[in-house]
């Protein structure tokens, strides 16, 4: 048995999973019917890989919305006022997931966050004083149970007791340690319950090993397995972590009485070296994860080969580096990808095929896939543009600040601008509804020629310009109906980008997105938002705020090239934005907003590594794009992340006129971050969860609006939602707009 993978996409080939939740979810499908479908999917799942060839299939990785809610659920992690809904268990789990609106009952989705450093969210749990952890749950034993009455050889994963407790937010007084005792007695059912059964190995998901750990994360973590590994279980235990290096608790781990742990042999390099150097015991199974479960492109073997012998390990299973959830499904749907891009690339199920094919030549009988794979890799051949490469060798130091300072343009923009206190903007798009997407598809599939595209489009920007200006908002957007996805529509202006058809990663819940690949050099080909923003612009009298996705946010929304560093590719890019920013603001734009939604998530998980492997370049290459606009050009920037805590001056240094970002889904936690940081960036934090359908209450708003006031002087303040409108109807998009702007005239009155 020598081939396993950490878990598999869930959302399905053609995301059904999605299709069938949110038709459930409008009350088009029926609970029976959305649980049907979801066994179709999983069953299709196991079946791809047992016919791969893998030799174990995995169950567990499976969810309808999210695996650590799943746990969390399992586990009775439910606060009381999502009990009081008195709802059926799924409508309960979903209502934890987005919130519920219904009547007179009315409660908010739990926070969501970035999952370590991909672009998958997941549902922080909220732990009281008095939540009682124990076993309530049952689907991850109805999965096994299904997935044993198939399958031979079965993996089951959970995520694992110290991650989870970890990751919880605690809202009394106790804290993780408190809930330790009654933490382990529920995994240690969940063993007796699993012991019941005929799973092969339980895989536990310890991602949360890979940070930087403190002696007390150590003792706890020692001190949970101690207790729960004394549990008698029937089935092997692999302790999983991905992502990252367990060098903090490595010694601990190959002492651990299980018998397998899983360790990323790719984004943990340093794993390498632990295991080079402190060995790795006899009497344990690595799971050695080889096959990279983020990225889109092929293994080349002799690396991976070379790796695997060079460990010197003597049992070992080969795995993928993380779930394979972050990779796309399958590249078998993709008729348009030249070839030569296509036999370079991946994806899950071909990832599959891959660690059969390295099973195959470590047995010693693949020579042939061998030397296929190297034939593959000695004819990789990047697109090159001669002229990128000699713009970047002239970049100096000054193509990296703006002149004159923040503070001296915020009096000059004052001035140039004359907004009310408190000026009310949104972050860009307004609802794709039905007909947005219509138009689109009809377009794509050439029903429709590119004037008429355009021209629905155009009808769609004037009525929403019209309803801005009816309900009294500051600043204006043109709401964005001409873009699928806010790096898709700008990779689609830029030399360099290939498009997939159904190359979709989950992001969170129904939500997936398509990342392009980045395959050559990047450059503009042509004017990408001029044209739509001047005619927006032409439209009101109010000010228009231009719409751009920044460099680092493209980069790491797409599938990156990996011959080039990172830095390079985001360089590539700030340049081609830059000729965005100035060519909008030639045509009359003077105000633009530079989206670097998601430049967080991808911090190192290692703090020491924060600034050397990565801000000290992407904060400058912000400043790339926007260094050479007029004093009178207000750069606003936007990011989808609620945790500034120790970057703040980092985001300051970003020197962007106005920031606004996501917030209302943390409690606001962030604004004493940036109080106490003294942070000099004009501020717009979120008032209220797009992610939700729920509709902010006026009174509601007023509160939250006040509650920014308290903290950060009303002259840096703006007033908008926590992130674009697309994802939403219009109907709670009025109702919420209507609120935020009453909200604010009331609070403006009272300064
Ligand atoms: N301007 C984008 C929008 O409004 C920002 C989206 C995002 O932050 N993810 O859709
Ligand atoms: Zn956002």
């Amino acid at each position: 048995m020598t081939t396993i993978i950490v878990g598999f996409p869930r959302i399905g080939e053609h995301r059904e999973l999605k299709r069938i939740t949110e038709k459930y979810w409008k009350n088009s499908a029926t609970q029976p019917e959305l649980l049907e479908a979801a066994t179709v999917i999983k069953e299709k799942h196991w079946d791809i890989q047992a016919q791969a060839g893998i030799d174990f299939v995995s169950v567990g990785d499976f969810s309808f919305f999210d695996n650590v809610l799943d746990t969390a659920y399992l586990l009775n992690i439910i606060p009381n006022r999502y009990r009081a809904l008195g709802l059926s268990d799924l409508d309960q789990y979903f209502a934890l997931a987005r919130g519920y609106q219904e009547g007179e009952k009315s409660v908010k989705a739990l926070p969501m966050k970035k999952w370590f450093n991909t672009n998958y969210h997941y549902i922080v749990p909220e732990i009281n004083d008095t939540t009682e952890i124990k076993v309530t749950g049952n689907r991850l034993f109805d999965d096994v149970a299904l997935a044993t009455s198939k399958h031979a050889n079965v993996k089951a994963s959970i995520v694992g007791p110290f991650t989870l407790l970890k990751l919880a937010r605690y809202i009394g007084t106790k804290q993780a340690a408190d809930f330790a005792a009654d933490t382990i007695a529920a995994y240690q059912e969940i063993f007796a319950n699993l012991n019941e059964t005929r799973i092969a190995w339980l895989q536990i998901d310890e991602p949360a090993l890979v940070f930087d750990l403190t002696d007390e994360d150590k003792a706890f973590f020692q001190d949970i397995y101690t207790q729960l590994l004394a549990q008698e279980h029937g089935f092997k235990v692999n302790i999983q972590t991905y992502f990252g290096d367990v060098r903090d608790i490595y010694s601990t781990l190959v002492a651990l009485p299980v018998e397998g742990l899983g360790l990323d042999l790719l984004e943990g390099k340093y794993n390498r070296e632990l295991i080079k150097e402190l060995g790795f015991p006899n009497d344990k199974i690595l799971f050695a994860g080889v096959v990279n479960g983020k990225n889109i492109w092929r293994n080349e073997y002799r690396k991976t080969i070379t790796l695997i012998k060079s460990l010197s390990v003597e049992n070992y299973i080969l795995s993928t580096s993380c779930s394979l959830l972050h990779a796309p499904f399958t590249t078998a749907n993709e008729p348009n990808l030249h070839p030569d891009l296509l036999q370079h690339l991946a994806f899950a199920v071909q990832k599959l095929t891959e660690l059969k094919e390295l099973d195959t030549i470590l047995a010693g009988n693949g020579d042939k896939d061998l030397a296929a794979n190297e034939e593959l890799f000695a004819s990789v051949n990047h697109p090159f543009d001669a002229n990128v490469h000699a713009r970047i060798d002239q970049l100096t130091e000054a193509d990296y600040h703006r002149q004159p300072s923040r503070e001296e343009r915020a009096k000059i923009q004052k001035a140039e601008f004359n907004l009310p206190e408190l000026p009310t903007t949104t972050i860009g798009s307004f609802p794709q509804t039905a007909d947005v997407r219509s138009n689109r598809a009809k377009f794509r599939k050439g029903e429709i020629t590119r004037a008429e595209y355009d021209a629905f489009n155009r009808e769609k920007i004037a009525d929403i310009v019209k309803f801005q200006e009816e309900i009294g908002l500051d600043v204006l957007v043109h709401g964005e109906f001409e873009r699928n996805d806010m790096v898709e529509y700008f990779g689609e202006h830029l030399a360099g980008f290939e498009f997939t058809k159904n190359a979709w990663v989950q992001s969170y819940g129904s939500r997936a997105v398509k990342p392009p690949i980045i395959w050559g050099d990047v450059s503009r080909k042509e004017a990408i938002t001029v044209e739509t923003s001047a005619y927006a612009q032409s439209l009101t009298d109010k000010w228009m705020k231009g719409m751009l996705t920044g460099p680092v946010t493209i980069f790491n929304w797409s599938f990156p090239r990996e011959d080039i560093t990172p830095e390079e590719s985001v360089t590539q890019i700030a340049l081609a934005i830059q000729d965005e920013v100035l060519d909008l603001e030639a045509h009359g734009i003077k105000i633009i907003q530079i989206d670097e939604a998601a430049l967080r998530e991808k911090l190192p998980l290692r703090k020491s590594d924060w600034f050397k492997e990565y801000l000290d370049w992407a904060v400058p290459a912000f400043r790339l794009v926007h260094s050479k606009v007029e004093p009178t050009t207000q750069i606003h920037t936007h990011m989808c992340y609620s945790e500034f805590n120790d970057i703040v001056k980092a985001i300051d240094d970003m020197d962007a006129d106005v920031i606004s970002f996501e917030a209302s889904r943390s409690d606001l936690s962030l604004i004493e971050d940036l109080r106490a940081n003294n942070f000099e960036t004009e501020v717009g934090p979120g008032v209220y969860d797009i992610h939700s359908p729920r509709i902010p209450s006026k009174d509601e708003l007023v509160d939250i609006i006040n509650e920014i006031l308290a903290k950060l002087p009303a002259q840096k303040v703006w007033i908008n939602p926590d992130c674009g409108l697309k994802t939403r109807g219009d109907k709670e998009v009025i109702a919420s707009l209507v609120n935020l702007v009453a909200a604010t005239s009331e609070v403006r009155g009272k300064l």
